[in-house]
């Protein structure tokens, strides 16, 4: 299976490498008025570059927060660093998935990863944060997603923000928990809140417009940027009715064969309950009921990470 071309720029991000509050390629700022405090992430995954440019752009721009406190986070930068357009990829982490060790038994427990040296390096801020945008890229052609995860908090942060069109409604993988359902992020009485949203393809050129439009409309929505910078910036045009798809199960893979037994593409829709979707080993997995939508299913399939979830509209 070929690559899909890479049509964007991949920022030198060692301007950055200093930060400002001791740890590498972090920065907090704080305003004189009191307010929430917000972080935007890139590079969960160290190929999805469109959110790396959104805040490259954002502090080339000298951003200053009006209210609260705001830290930028360039996540898993060893990954990116390592990124080869031979082998594009491989850069989604060192040793394993940042996005996958978001529980305290992992991130207290014995195991020593790059990846989770960096989360534990992160870690007290993600304890500090109030609100946290995670801005991430597909590895398939896919429409805009917004990962809302199991809590109405989340769905209604999605919701607020306006794009994308599409809000998954989720509970995360079998391989590990992901940042953005960390501790209290999903604890359904605490009103703290996460949202991943995933911009497109990794190197789509719309990809960074939509991480750009996603984080300023996340900095408005918690008063965090003053008026003149978004009419500056913030693409306000009407935007199309957002559509929720609710995640019923995800398919996490069994075998060292599996394969898809029709072609899938992320939102394509299966009309008919009982279609074979997959060969899992000697498994046959089919679909669950009518009109069952595909979110991101993989082209890199590996036992015991997700083949694809499984969901339907709700609104
Ligand atoms: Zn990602």
């Amino acid at each position: 299976m070929s690559a899909p071309a890479i049509d964007v720029p991949f920022p030198k991000l060692e301007r950055w490498a200093a930060g400002n509050t001791g740890i590498p390629y972090v920065f907090t700022f704080h305003a004189a008025t009191d307010g929430p405090h917000v972080l935007l992430q890139a590079l969960t995954h160290g190929n999805e570059v469109c959110g790396a440019i959104a805040l490259d752009w954002l502090l080339g721009e000298g951003f200053r927060p009006a209210r609260g406190t705001l830290t930028i986070v360039f996540a898993n930068v060893a990954a990116y660093q390592n990124f080869d357009r031979a082998e594009p990829y491989a850069s989604r982490f060192v040793d394993e998935d940042f996005n996958r060790l978001w529980t305290a038994d992992v991130l207290d427990g014995q195991r020593q990863t790059a990846d989770l040296a960096r989360a534990r390096q992160l870690r007290p801020l993600y304890d500090r944060t109030d609100y946290l945008l995670d801005l991430h890229s597909m590895t398939d052609p896919c429409a805009p997603l917004a990962l809302a995860g199991r809590q109405r908090k989340g769905l209604e942060l999605a919701q607020a923000l306006g794009i994308p069109a599409h809000i998954v409604v989720d509970g995360g993988h079998a391989a590990g928990k992901r940042l953005r359902d960390y501790a209290f992020f999903d604890d359904g009485e605490d009103p703290r809140a996460a949202l991943l949203v995933e911009c497109g393809q990794h190197w789509e050129r719309a990809a960074p417009q939509t991480a750009t439009q996603t984080m300023l409309r996340f900095l408005r929505h918690f008063g965090m940027a003053d008026g003149a910078f978004l009419d500056k910036h913030l693409d306000n045009s009407p935007k199309p009715p957002q559509k929720v798809i609710e995640v019923t199960s995800a398919m996490t893979i069994r075998s060292e064969h599996f394969a898809f037994a029709m072609p899938v593409r992320g939102l394509g829709v299966v009309r008919k309950a009982g279609t074979l979707l997959a060969r899992d080993g000697s498994a046959e997995v089919r679909t669950p009921y009518d009109n069952c939508v595909l979110i991101m299913p993989t082209r890199r399939p590996k036992r015991g990470e997700t083949a694809v979830r499984l969901g339907r509209f709700v609104t």
